[in-house]
């Protein structure tokens, strides 16, 4: 029958329209924010800086490489290095981000500063209640403000924050197994005493 598609979709859409009245799982708005919505996984609003352990100065994966700065289209990141060098979460001496501030009332929360960090510093918040009454200086957000734990992290992406944490881990292992073999007096001869078994190297999890 001619127009029979075009009805069976205008009766498709009348049903949502009137269910999303009586059907709960039709519901499409909520009584913000008393009310919310369940989060999902994949949402995305602004980006966080990660830091490990309890000491987000000590723990942040940022190493002030610049590159998510270079690369933010809207040019919302400003990022200072630091003169000196600490520890990064591999171990490794590294600069730190003496500023790092974003500008969210500017960031299109592309993601592109995630996609580019080569340390799994930097990653996508699914917070949204972020109001204020200072429409400048409220919306720039400093290394401090920006800053949460990988709990956090795996509060809100379990799924995504799993697989970093095994791939630190591996790396980990990896620079691990490196140490004793840079540090490996020579070999010693074929009569010395027999050499203890190998430890497993294992990487920390967080
Ligand atoms: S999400 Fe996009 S716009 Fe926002 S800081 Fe990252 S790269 Fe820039
Ligand atoms: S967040 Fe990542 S890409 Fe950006 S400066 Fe830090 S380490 Fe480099």
């Amino acid at each position: 029958m001619v127009g029979e598609g075009i009805l069976k979709g205008l009766a498709e859409t009348a049903r949502n329209f009137f269910g999303s009245y009586v059907s709960k799982e039709r519901l499409t708005t909520v009584q913000y924010p008393e009310q919310r919505l369940p989060r999902i996984e994949a949402a995305r609003s602004f980006p966080f800086l990660v830091y490990d352990g309890s000491d987000w100065q000590q723990g942040m994966r940022c190493v002030g490489c610049q590159i998510c700065e270079k690369e933010c289209p809207p040019k919302c990141i400003l990022i200072e290095k630091s003169k000196d060098k600490k520890p990064d979460a591999v171990g490794k001496q590294q600069f730190y981000p003496a500023v790092f501030d974003i500008d969210i009332s500017v960031c299109m929360s592309c993601q592109i500063c995630v996609e580019v960090c080569p340390f799994d510093a930097i990653k996508m918040d699914v917070d949204v209640d972020l109001p204020t009454d200072n429409r400048f200086a409220g919306l720039l957000l400093d290394k401090q403000q920006l800053a949460k734990s990988n709990e956090y992290y795996h509060g809100i992406h379990p799924t995504e924050a799993a697989a970093v944490d095994a791939a630190l881990a591996a790396e980990r292992a990896k620079a691990q197994a490196k140490k004793p073999a840079a540090a490996t007096p020579p070999a010693a001869p074929p009569s010395a005493a027999p050499v203890p078994e190998a430890q497993p190297v294992g990487g920390e999890s967080k």
